[in-house]
């Protein structure tokens, strides 16, 4: 097997098992190295940390398989997908839930491998040279454990540029007659579009946080913000809330949102889909003196890098401001940051000012994360990025 070596010091991430290592850190490596090939990986005192995967292209020069002498085989991804797919079915309630993550990332010990299971299609991301180059492999593996109808790829994700990888999309497995699927959640049926559908079609990682809203939606009248196609405004519905609004951009989203509410007998009187810009549609709002008793703010990522950083948290503190000045006496809010590079700290903070801004008094109820089948390595705080807050207007 090929070698690289670390430069001095630069040894202190893969001790703690974290499993990047950056083009900086290497000193020097064998020749003709191939994307995606497994290393062993060095320290400067010719200390064996574990073997990984190169990829020549990316700032994330090395992802590590194993942090010690395992061999990197097809039996190595077998033993790592069983014990992903047999976690996943311990903490999930299947006869309420088909559709959840079943393989991710870094957090599973697989980096740059997103498996998502919808009823039974599994749509799978290899966003790293590492995985690409084990790709078949793993297809079969997949097939083996979960027995699926199809495996479909969305390897569109714009992280494949900087590996030096180009998107892929596709089966990769079995036959689909159409890309639109019926999935199931909380006894909720959702249509997704593996095909066209935002990530690998539907936003699995709130799949808890749409149960906990169903606790607050009776007889309300509810405000979805960036509804996509309906997830949380479908939930309110069918627990019992009076009426909801949903907003997005998307006209695409807001027709599946419409057939979403229809498909769960959801009668046109219960909702309205409005396609606007969400930062404009709540001023309208606030200057027509329209109130909700519930919103729900889960806007997509405002943080593209750190030096966007500032800028988000000012739109983050907008619509907050915003919606908390449209809430009823006693109504309440789900807000949510899907951006990585936004703290829960920080996120806090935003909500704290944006409430002296709307001059409020709210608490917060309850804090909101990604659902469990999107577990955080503790070696790899980076895969945290959702997480929300319930607060109540007093
Ligand atoms: N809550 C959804 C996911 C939201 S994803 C769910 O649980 O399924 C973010 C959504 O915001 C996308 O559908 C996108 O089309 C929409 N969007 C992005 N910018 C927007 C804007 N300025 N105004 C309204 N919608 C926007």
């Amino acid at each position: 097997m090929k070698k690289v070596f670390l430069k001095k010091g630069r040894e202190k991430s893969l001790l703690r098992f974290h499993p990047w290592v950056f083009s900086g850190a290497v000193e020097h490596m064998d020749d003709d190295i191939e994307i995606g090939e497994t290393i062993e990986i060095y320290s400067n005192h010719k200390k064996l940390l574990g073997i990984g995967a190169y990829s020549p292209h990316s700032q994330i020069r090395l992802r590590v398989w194993s942090f010690d002498k395992s061999v990197i085989d097809e039996n190595f991804f077998k033993t790592k997908i069983e014990g992903a797919v047999s976690f996943r079915k311990s903490i999930i309630d299947e006869t309420k839930y088909n559709s959840y993550r079943i393989i991710n990332s870094e957090s599973d010990s697989i980096p740059g491998l997103i498996v998502d299971k919808y009823d039974d299609i599994l749509v799978c991301q290899f966003v790293s040279a590492g995985s690409e180059r084990w790709k078949q492999k793993i297809t079969e593996i997949l097939i083996d454990e979960l027995d699926p109808r199809a495996i479909y790829e969305r390897s569109d994700a714009e992280v494949r540029n900087k590996e030096g990888l180009k998107p892929a999309s596709g089966l990769l497995f079995g036959k689909l007659d159409e890309f639109e699927i019926k999935i199931m959640e909380n006894n909720i049926s959702f249509y997704v579009n593996i095909q066209t559908g935002h990530k690998t079609g539907f936003y699995l990682d709130q799949r808890i946080n749409r149960k906990i809203l169903q606790k607050y939606s009776k007889n309300k009248n509810v405000l979805n913000c960036f509804s996509y196609t309906g997830g949380f405004g479908v939930s309110a519905a069918a627990a019992g809330a009076v009426h909801v609004t949903n907003l997005d951009t998307s006209e695409e989203a807001l027709q599946i949102a419409s057939r979403n509410f229809e498909l769960n007998n959801i009668g046109p009187e219960k909702f309205t889909n409005k396609k606007t810009d969400v930062f404009k549609e709540l001023r309208s709002l606030k200057n027509d003196n329209i109130k909700f008793d519930l919103i729900i703010l889960d806007p997509p990522k405002f943080v593209e890098g750190k030096s966007s950083l500032n800028k988000a948290a000012r739109g983050y503190k907008d619509i907050n401001m915003l919606a908390m000045q449209l809430l009823k006496n006693d109504g309440v809010l789900f807000t949510f940051s899907c951006s990585g590079l936004m703290t829960p700290e920080l996120f806090n903070k935003i909500i704290a000012d944006a409430a002296v801004d709307a001059k409020i008094n709210a608490s917060v109820v309850e804090r909101l994360w990604q659902s469990p089948d999107h577990r955080v390595s503790t070696n790899f705080p980076e895969s945290l990025y959702l997480k929300g807050l319930i607060l109540k207007r007093e």
